[in-house]
């Protein structure tokens, strides 16, 4: 049986396990790289097997470093099924398409500059499209969707179960249990994105006590978060602190959880009256058709999340709260004073938010607020290593905001969550693969889980192949 790593190996995007069992082919996600364009060139490699002979894939949650290159594979021949949650299905149905409308749009406006012979350089330029709506509509007649927690046996080599990994809605950590050339069976645990203690809607991580082989995340293995309440505090003094000096704040948020968090979050403190008079807007689109799948699942939500809704509260709206789909209401934002914008992407690797930092970096009364991991070479990275001239959009910017991380916000656990989720194996795992982290992180999150936990780790390169007993 061997195990290959074709992404996340030794970085943090481009997640995809190939497993090769001697009966089946499977991939355990099939996520895109991002970050610099030298990175974002591995998305068109070759995989090294032919597509169409994989029997299964599996997708632990709708994230576009899981799941992008989903559709590649099935535009290059795969044919057979893709297992995930409910949620994870209508999640990634809203990133492909918008993943796939973009690079058609990227792509015909490369094509138009270089014809011009022009160029301004954003080192965003794409080459040719990945894939078209028409594959991404082509992968999603292949999902097949399981709730957390059922014991699915697919036949005599391959029995799976997911849990929930607690990192955005539908999440799922994967258990896989398979037969080797010998016939032995052997229990594999991926563990995709793992989810921080104490997330908002969603519920915590689950344990698993046995496995014999490991994949985990380490994305903050090197990191503690700040304590939630604390990171509440903080968030709610730059609120009153923007309102006081009429000054923005910029939140540039990933649509998918983050967003719905943040905007609980705000229903709060608008509830409990805490807050006024800061109109809230969310100016994406994407996040707001996200809002929608949340809406979908109630079942997937934690007891607090649960108890508010049937309080009658809508946690996802209040009254000074406003999303924004057109483009004109979009850019009248720039006129305000005294607001809160919310906007993608995440990373400020593109979309509404390059405008906002645009409009609003050069001013110190704002503030940009940053929620989730920003990977080295985006935009958003080197707002919050400091840099003081930042180019957006090929200008030239004095970043004078004030710049805040809320690592509290994260949605993914630290390194204190991680080593207490492996400690509950105890003994059984044969080897754990450190995974989805920088290199000088995975290896020093290797070290201490050697040191204190007695465990065998490895950290594996890119297209590194392992044999497994
Ligand atoms: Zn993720």
């Amino acid at each position: 049986m061997e195990l290959q790593f074709l992404g996340g190996a030794r970085t943090v995007t481009g997640s995809c396990f190939y497993l090769n069992t001697g009966h089946l082919k499977i991939l355990v996600e099939c996520g895109a790289f991002q970050g610099s364009r030298e990175i974002e060139k591995l998305n068109y490699n070759d995989f090294p097997f032919d597509a169409s002979e994989i029997d299964y894939v599996f997708l632990t949650h709708a994230h576009y470093d899981h799941i992008g290159r989903t559709p590649l594979l099935v535009k290059r021949g795969f044919r057979g099924k893709i297992f995930c949650t409910a949620p994870t299905k209508e999640l990634a149905r809203i990133i492909l398409y918008d993943s796939a409308r973009l690079q058609k749009e990227d792509s015909s406006r490369s094509r138009r500059r270089k014809n011009q012979g022009g160029w301004e350089g954003s080192e965003y330029e794409k080459d040719e499209p990945l894939f078209s709506e028409d594959d991404v509509e082509e992968a999603l007649k292949l999902f097949e969707t399981y709730p957390y927690s059922e014991s699915v046996t697919l036949n005599d080599n391959l029995e799976f179960r997911l849990r929930d990994a607690g990192h955005i809605l539908g999440s799922a950590i994967v258990e896989l249990w398979v037969k080797n050339e010998k016939d032995r069976v052997r229990k594999l645990v991926f563990s995709g994105d793992l989810g921080q203690l104490g997330q908002r809607i969603i519920r915590d991580p689950e344990y698993i006590r046995e496995a014999d082989y490991i994949c985990i995340e380490a994305t903050y293995g090197n990191r503690l978060h700040r304590n939630k309440d604390e990171t509440i505090i903080e968030f709610l003094g730059i609120l009153k602190e923007a309102k006081r000096n009429k000054g923005n704040v910029i939140i540039p948020t990933f649509a998918i959880e983050r967003t719905q968090e943040l905007i609980y979050e705000l229903n709060l403190f608008y509830e409990k009256k805490i807050l006024k008079d800061l109109p809230v807007y969310l100016d994406s689109p994407m996040a707001i058709e996200a809002t929608k799948v949340f809406r979908q699942f109630p079942d997937f939500y934690d007891e607090d999340a649960t108890r508010l809704i049937q309080k009658g509260d809508d946690p996802f709206h209040f009254d000074e709260f406003k999303a924004i789909r057109n483009v004109e209401e979009s850019r009248r934002l720039a006129a305000k004073k005294g607001v809160v914008i919310m906007a993608g992407s995440g990373m400020c690797t593109g979309g509404r938010v390059v405008h906002h930092l645009a409009n609003n970096i050069e001013d110190s009364n704002n503030h940009i607020i940053f929620v989730g991991y920003q990977v080295r070479g985006t935009l958003g990275r080197r707002i919050v290593d400091k840099e003081s001239i930042v180019r957006i959009k090929g200008k030239e910017y004095e970043s004078k905001a004030k710049i805040h991380t809320l690592g509290g916000f994260s949605a993914h656990g630290d390194e204190r969550d991680l080593r207490y989720w492996l400690r509950n194996f105890g003994k059984t795992p044969r080897k754990v693969f450190i995974c989805h982290a920088d290199e000088d992180v995975a290896l020093s999150f290797s070290e201490k889980i050697q040191v204190e936990l007695g465990l065998e780790t490895k950290v594996p390169n890119y297209e590194e192949l392992v044999e497994l007993d």
